[in-house]
């Protein structure tokens, strides 16, 4: 299979960035799925921080940082709402 390099879109910020030939062969090497965000955000996430400004969650009214960029106008739900509607939705 011949390799040339790829640009790929960072699902968080939308951004393109390119996926070396190296970067593909390493990925495949170690069976990763190909990176799906830029550089810039994986080290943010490695730092643990978030782009992302807090939003309130739409069951309980808690604020939180999500990771994924909300929609706008469809209701956002907290870690611990998403675990509660889990387990109801388990138990049902
Ligand atoms: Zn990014
Ligand atoms: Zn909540």
């Amino acid at each position: 299979m011949e390799y040339e390099q790829k640009t790929l879109t960072c699902v968080q910020c939308g951004e393109h960035f390119p996926f070396s030939v190296s970067g593909q062969k390493f990925f495949e090497q170690m069976r990763f799925t190909p990176p799906k965000r830029c550089v810039r955000c994986r080290r943010s996430r490695a730092e643990g921080k978030t782009e992302f400004a807090e939003v309130k969650c739409t069951e309980c009214g808690n604020n939180f940082a999500p990771r994924f960029t909300p929609r706008p106008g469809l209701p956002v739900f907290c870690r611990d709402c998403v675990q509660k509607q889990r387990r109801a939705s388990c138990a049902a």
